[in-house]
């Protein structure tokens, strides 16, 4: 605390810190009873089909609520991935969201509905992570073909080399991996080929440039044609407007995830919107659907 720094000589800076310490402290034990005080839900977000808009899954989010109040995910996990905690965050997301799919397959046993789960690369360090997926997957009942990992671009691409051979033991079980947040990291092509990636997510930001630069559209278009040559599904995220849709139904992305759409929601609100689009189905006018 040099002089030069304030006019007493001091600045709040040191308490500023130590403040910042001690919330990411308090976050950190909170995180550590988050399970047993009940305060960790699953939402699901739907992810929808560009030809006909219907539900084709529905991505997994976490939420944390302790008594202050709702935390994002940006920032616990991060922080439970910085202190060891993520393994057992992680293990409780899969086994929730397994316990989910078997309850949508129960219901709608002619619909081929998936789940998307998102998946910390610190995950795939833990030993027998593998075994124990597949134990939760016989526990519940849910079907692995139907269950999807989203690992980020940056963080599955910071060493294949470790991460491959985890999750070639999770494909094998059935599963298949996405790639999520792409275009954020730089992965090579060769390294995107040695994964069993089977699909990508075009990170958001790429879709907000839709409406604001022409290169979003060469480049989303690029990806989407590199991902049909390897045979991979294209996903974009965070569509919230007609024009981005229009534009990436012309750009022929399979499907979108986004506010327009939907909004992440309650397992029973998933539901009742599956319910909405069989009873459209029945109906037999169902063009395009759009979740509210
Ligand atoms: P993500 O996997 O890329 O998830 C998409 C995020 O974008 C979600 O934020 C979702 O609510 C948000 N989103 C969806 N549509 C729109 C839209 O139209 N506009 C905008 N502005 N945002 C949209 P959320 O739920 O806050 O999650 C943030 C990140 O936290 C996730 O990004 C994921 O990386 C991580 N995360 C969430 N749940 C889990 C989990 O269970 N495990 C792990 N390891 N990470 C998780
Ligand atoms: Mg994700
Ligand atoms: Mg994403
Ligand atoms: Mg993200």
């Amino acid at each position: 605390l040099s002089k030069e720094q304030g006019r007493d000589g001091w600045r709040p800076f040191s308490n500023e810190l130590t403040d910042k310490a001690r919330t990411r402290l308090e976050l950190v034990n909170g995180l550590r009873h988050a399970m047993e005080r009940d305060e960790l839900t699953l939402v699901f977000q739907p992810i929808v089909s560009t030809q006909n808009g219907r539900i084709k899954g529905a991505e997994a989010l976490l939420r944390w609520t302790p008594e202050s109040g709702p935390i994002s995910p940006a920032v616990f996990i991060p922080i439970a991935e910085q202190n060891g905690l993520v393994n057992p965050l992680g293990t409780w997301v899969f086994t929730r969201a397994c316990e989910t799919l078997a309850r949508l397959m129960a219901r709608y046993p002619e619909e081929h509905f998936y789940l998307s789960v998102n998946l910390s690369t610190k995950q795939l360090d833990q030993p027998h992570l593998a075994e124990e997926f597949a134990a939760i997957l016989q526990a519940t009942g849910a079907d692995p073909k139907r269950l999807v990992l989203e690992l980020t671009e940056t963080s599955l691409f910071s060493d294949v080399e470790k991460n491959l051979r985890e999750l070639n033991r999770l494909a094998d079980l059935g599963m298949r991996v996405a790639v999520d947040d792409f275009g954020t990291g730089y992965s090579s092509l060769l390294q995107l080929l040695r994964l069993p990636v089977s699909l990508i997510k075009i990170d958001r930001e790429f879709v907000d440039g839709l409406d604001k630069r022409h290169d979003s559209r060469l480049i989303i278009n690029a990806v989407i044609k590199m991902a049909r040559a390897l045979g991979k599904t294209v996903i974009a995220e965070g569509v919230e407007n007609e024009n981005q849709l229009f534009e990436l139904k012309a750009l022929q992305c399979e499907a979108v995830q986004g506010f327009l759409c939907a909004r992440p929601m309650s397992e029973a609100a998933l539901m009742d919107n599956i319910d909405n689009q069989c009873q459209l189905d029945h109906e037999q006018h169902a063009q395009v659907y759009y979740v509210i």
